[in-house]
């Protein structure tokens, strides 16, 4: 099957009680054995849950994979998924990632006896070098957030396998219409489903997908015991949104690529982080694995953090929010929102400095989303 087709189709179809073609909310608990002996498929919602199976086995098919899972944010997904680690490993992160990840890394999983270290992922030497018999994992963002650097995840990949280390990659930022880490050799691919697979910002979750069975059962077992699943009305509300996630991640690009040129050729931009622009560096690693690029981009304004702020405030069509990925277009300050959990030195290393901004550009038209720019920008 298809991207559309799987959609729409995987891990759903009509129920077979009164063949309601919409997989139904099971908003249970628990569920009736059939005697004490013979449980049923399901007994009870945190074991597993037939709303949160549909979605599950939906996920898996959009990534290519075997098995999925969901859990009650991303950030879930993330600390399940570092469960598989303990005392005495050593996992290397990327040094460019998202900054709940970079907190939980950091703050959480090195107090627990496991070795954090950050390498810069573009630099294979340095990874090749920083990998010792103890490494367990690479926890790899392409595109990274928020400077939209690539990673070239099939390299990584075999560096990777032929140490016997996992891979991890969040694929949040391109969904799995544009990108499909487990068709580069990745292990686990992680999404904050809370962005564009829902696509609709009425709802935080995240997921793991993987092909192996073995690390399935593993990802299985720390789902339940862990108990870090999401409930079957937030299960129903995401199946809803991913059946539009081609769709929209058409519109998305379309849009995000428009405004990207715009901004590029206005006077007040210093510069954009594209990687659909010709002046992205690394545009032809990203069109070899990627099919596309989603609607979240960053760029540089002039005037320091008064333009920013002056740019943030007189826009009208564009919230000022963290979050990324719904249909409608938001804008954000890294340095004062997403990132503010990083220490401000951390922050200007990675470039995060005061007049970056980040742009979610949703699917409204684009006629409207440039013209407000266009205005907001004369107050700049
Ligand atoms: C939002 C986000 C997360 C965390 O997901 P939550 O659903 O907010 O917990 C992780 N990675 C990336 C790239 C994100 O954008």
């Amino acid at each position: 099957m298809k991207f559309r087709t799987k959609s729409i189709h995987a891990g759903q179809g009509p129920e077979a009680l009164y063949g309601a073609v919409m997989t139904p909310i099971y908003q249970t608990s628990t569920f009736a054995f059939n005697s004490p002996d013979d449980p049923g498929e399901f007994d009870y919602s945190r074991s597993g849950n037939p709303t949160r199976k549909a979605l599950e086995e939906c996920l898996a098919a959009l990534e290519n994979g075997t098995r999925g899972f969901t859990f009650a944010t991303g950030m879930a997904a993330t600390a399940t998924c570092m469960m598989l680690y303990g005392t005495g490993d050593h996992i290397i992160v990327s040094d460019e990632c998202y900054g709940g990840t970079y907190r939980l890394m950091m703050d959480i999983i090195k107090n627990k006896g496991i070795e954090v270290e950050l390498v810069d992922l573009n630099d294979l030497e340095a990874l090749d070098a920083a990998i010792r018999p103890e490494t367990k994992l690479i926890w790899i963002e392409s595109p990274t957030n928020p400077l939209m650097k690539i990673v070239d995840l099939e390299a990584i990949a075999t560096i990777a396998q032929a140490k016997g280390v996992h891979t991890a990659v969040d694929n949040t930022f391109l969904s799995p219409y544009f990108q499909n880490p487990l068709d580069l050799g990745i292990d686990i691919v992680m999404h904050s489903m809370t962005k564009y697979i829902n696509g609709h910002s009425d709802v935080v979750m995240g997921g793991l997908v993987v092909k192996d069975a073995e690390l399935a059962e593993r990802i299985y077992f720390l789902q339940n015991a862990l108990g870090t699943c999401p409930g079957p009305q937030d299960c129903f509300l995401v199946l809803r949104g991913v059946k539009t996630l081609a769709l929209r991640m058409e519109a998305h690009q379309e849009n995000g690529l428009a405004i990207a040129k715009f901004l590029e050729a206005h006077p007040k931009i210093e510069k954009v982080l594209h990687p659909g622009l010709e002046s992205h560096p690394q545009r032809e690693l990203q069109r070899k694995q990627a099919r596309g690029d989603c609607g979240t981009f960053s760029f540089y304004i002039s005037n320091g953090i008064k333009g920013a702020h002056a740019l943030l405030a007189n826009l009208t069509l564009f919230p000022q929010a963290v979050s990324l990925g719904g249909v409608e277009s938001l804008i954000e300050h890294p340095w004062s929102m997403t990132h503010v959990a990083m220490p401000e030195s951390a922050r200007i290393e990675m470039g995060i400095v005061e007049n970056l901004i980040r742009v979610s550009v949703g699917i409204e038209d684009i006629e409207d989303l440039l013209a407000d720019f266009e205005a907001a920008l004369t107050h700049v």
